[in-house]
This record gives C-alpha cells, sequence and structure tokens, in this order.
C-alpha cells in the first residue's frame, strides 16, 4: 500500500495542471478503489493543505534563474525604495522596459521624492509623460503622491489594503511594490506573469474574463516562495517579471533556456503558441475627428483638454466631430463663416486607442482677425510659440502635428 501511495504522490507532483490534484484523485478512484482513495486524499492533505496543486520546485527553479540570468541593473533597482518601484511599476504597465527608461530617469530627476511629486503641478507632470500614453496613468500617479502626502504623512503605506486603496494601484502593482520594495511574500500578476502560468499550466480562456483572472491569482499565490529569506520575495517578483519578458516572450518563447521546461504543460504538448489564449476578436469601431491648427507667424493655438476621458489634462488643438461643428466654432471665435476655405488640409493621422481608432484630419488656418474677440488666451487656452519648450502634456499626435507644423514654417 506505501508502494502505491508513492505513486498516487508522484502523479499530483508532475502533474502541473492546477486541477490535477483533482484529475489524480478520479484516475486512482478508477484504478485502486474508493478505499486506496480516501488514504491517499488523507496522505496528500496532510502533505499539502491547499486545494492547489504545490510544485515547491518551481520558485526554486525560477530563483536559481534569476541568480544567474535577471535583471539587476535596472534604473529603479539603485536604490530600492518604495517611491521608485511604484513609479516604475505605473510606467511599465503596457510598456516595454527600453521604453520607459529614459521617462524614468527624466521623471526621477524632475521629480526625486514623492513629496516633490505631490507639490508639482498637473502640467508639470503631464509633461513628463508626453508620450507614454495612458495619461490616466500620470494623473492617478499624481493624485496617489498627494493622498500618501496627506493620509500617510508622506510614509508610503506598507498593507496591501492600504496600498490598493491609492489611487492607480491595482492588486497586482501592489504586489510588486510590496514585495520588492518592502520585501513581503506577495504575488503579482502582471502580463509577463500571466503568460508564464498560463502556458505553464495550460489555463484556457482569456485572462480577461473574471474566472481565468482567479485561477491565475490563485496559481500565482501557490507558487510563491515559502519558508526562505525576505529578500527572496523581491528576487521571487523580479525573477517572474523578467523570464516572462525574456524567455516566456509573446511570439517565440525561448523554452530551451527556460528553468520550468521540465514541467511546462504547454512546452510538453507542443501547444506554447496557443496559450496564453488569445482576447475574443472584435472589430475596433471607427472614429474621426477634425483639429483645428490656427496659427500666426511661429504661434499655434492650443486648448486644454478637460481634466477626464481620451488625453485628459493634455493640451492640444480645438477638436471637433465634423467640419460642421468646427465652423461653428470658427465664427463664435469672430471668424468669416467661409474662413474654413483657407485652410490648408494636413495628411490624416491614425491613431489607435484601446478601445476605437481615430482618423484626425488637421486642417492649418492662419489666424485672420488679429482684434477679433476669440482666439485668446485663458487658463485653458494659450498661443505657443513652436520654437520654445511647451511646459504641458501634450498627446502623441499632437506633438507629431506639432513636429509637421514646424517643418513646414521652416
Ligand atoms: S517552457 Fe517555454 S512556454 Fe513554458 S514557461 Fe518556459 S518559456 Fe514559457
Amino acid at each position: 500500500m506505501l508502494i502505491l501511495v508513492n505513486v498516487e504522490w508522484r502523479l499530483i507532483q508532475s502533474s502541473p495542471k492546477a486541477n490535477s490534484l483533482l484529475e489524480a484523485q478520479s484516475r486512482s478512484n478508477q484504478c485502486f478503489g474508493f478505499f486506496f482513495a480516501q488514504i491517499t486524499l488523507n496522505w496528500r492533505l496532510s502533505q499539502n493543505p491547499s486545494p492547489m496543486t504545490q510544485t515547491p520546485e518551481f520558485s526554486e527553479r525560477v530563483l536559481h534563474w534569476f541568480d544567474q540570468h535577471g535583471r539587476k541593473d535596472l534604473p529603479w533597482q539603485h536604490p530600492i525604495t518604495p517611491y521608485r518601484v511604484w513609479i516604475s511599476e505605473i510606467m511599465l504597465q503596457q510598456t516595454q522596459v527600453t521604453t520607459v527608461i529614459p521617462y524614468y530617469e527624466k521623471f526621477m530627476a524632475s521629480f526625486p521624492t514623492l513629496e516633490s511629486l505631490a507639490n508639482a503641478s498637473s502640467d508639470h507632470v503631464l509633461k513628463h509623460w508626453s508620450g507614454l500614453g495612458y495619461y490616466a496613468r500620470a494623473r492617478n500617479l499624481h493624485k496617489a503622491a498627494q493622498q500618501v502626502r496627506d493620509e500617510h504623512n508622506g510614509k508610503f503605506p506598507d498593507t496591501l489594503e492600504a496600498v490598493t486603496a491609492l489611487s492607480g494601484i491595482g492588486r497586482s502593482t501592489a504586489g510588486a511594490i510590496l514585495s520588492i520594495a518592502f520585501q513581503k511574500r506577495e504575488a503579482i500578476l502582471d502580463g509577463n506573469v500571466k503568460r508564464v502560468l498560463a502556458r505553464f499550466h495550460c489555463v484556457e480562456g482569456w485572462y480577461g474574463n473574471a474566472k481565468v483572472q482567479k485561477e491565475l491569482w490563485a496559481l500565482a499565490e501557490t507558487h510563491l516562495p515559502q519558508h526562505v529569506a525576505s529578500q527572496r520575495y523581491a528576487d521571487y517578483t523580479q525573477a517572474m517579471m523578467d523570464l516572462g519578458a525574456t524567455l516566456c516572450t509573446k511570439s517565440r518563447p525561448n523554452c530551451e533556456q527556460c528553468p520550468l521546461q521540465e514541467d511546462c504543460a504547454s512546452f510538453k504538448t507542443d501547444t506554447t503558441h496557443l496559450y496564453p489564449t488569445p482576447k475574443p476578436k472584435k472589430a475596433l469601431p471607427e472614429r474621426s475627428a477634425i483639429m483645428l491648427m490656427i496659427y500666426r507667424d511661429s504661434d499655434i493655438f492650443l486648448v486644454k483638454r478637460p481634466p477626464s476621458g481620451i488625453w485628459g489634462g493634455l493640451w492640444g488643438f480645438p477638436q471637433f466631430t465634423d467640419l460642421e461643428a468646427a465652423c461653428s466654432w470658427l465664427e463664435k471665435q469672430g471668424y468669416a463663416a467661409d474662413s474654413i476655405d483657407t485652410a490648408s488640409a494636413l495628411a490624416n493621422y491614425k491613431h489607435t486607442f484601446s478601445h476605437y481608432r481615430l482618423t484626425i484630419h488637421p486642417l492649418l488656418i492662419p489666424y485672420q482677425k488679429p482684434h477679433s474677440v476669440g482666439v485668446m488666451e485663458t487658463d485653458e487656452s494659450l498661443w505657443y510659440n513652436i520654437d520654445e519648450e511647451f511646459d504641458g502634456g501634450l498627446a502623441t499626435p499632437v506633438q507629431d502635428l506639432l513636429e509637421t507644423f514646424k517643418e513646414l514654417t521652416r
């Protein structure tokens, strides 16, 4: 009987699927009968109190790989502080390390402390985010810095509850901050980790689905190292991010170099290309907008967008859904009804958001009426001289169109 118990235990250990305990149990019921299955279940529970499969070697292998190959010279790793880790984690959402590094360094030079960020103007913060996209991240970062200043006496909190209560910080980002900066045993589930776990366990279903998310979180927690020095929690988090970014890449994972290859379910079944299950395809809706680039010599007229929504708080050109709305706005500014006829159309500019595609029709319009009532400077609008540095946030299309304008006027 002891031999059979051992067989069952090895079955459990070698199966990488999260539900393999139950599968193994079912197999044992069929093969050896209910009496034996009951004994093995008791044995398994005494070894493994979690309902999930525990693979102790998983974290050991990942940590061993990290010691040899992990990234240890990233700018936010020297020195490691909660503030520096937090800024890097927010910048790294949806953005690759190589893109983030110059932004991060510039951001840190301007806002070296949490207090300096909390006390900065939103224009100044957004200026440092220009070009990184997903500007809600910058607005939330600014707000969260003020929350820490006002609600935590400027000291970054160190509990999952308090960190996730900060603006713009979800569970995974909180896990990264707590494990890396505070060396706590917290799991993360960013895009890289999701990919590794989905492949390692052949997790079916798109991870935007709540049920799949739940399964992945449970797996992420199951694989956390146990009984290690607290520094290893930080190493493990970094290791999982590095593994996903450098080996278990979106296309063509480098399984030959992977420390998890031996037990990776998708590698063993030659199905790495099937995992993670892609997001169900849905055609993005198409939208269009008119942008009026009103200029006089080297000055160009900009307006500030509302604080929330697309490009919230950034500066841009007056924007309209159609020509009729653009003409009506121009008339209100004191332009002749047919002034749009003097406009020169620049090439259309296409920009893709996560939920729709926007075609921008930029129209260059010379400023016609120096003494008209309109296109005046206010808190929400200004004339920007293109030869000077702009102290505010600009969305990528606006930056690109300003570059085009500069080339045209040289
Ligand atoms: S073996 Fe390949 S698919 Fe599996 S975790 Fe490693 S890199 Fe990813």
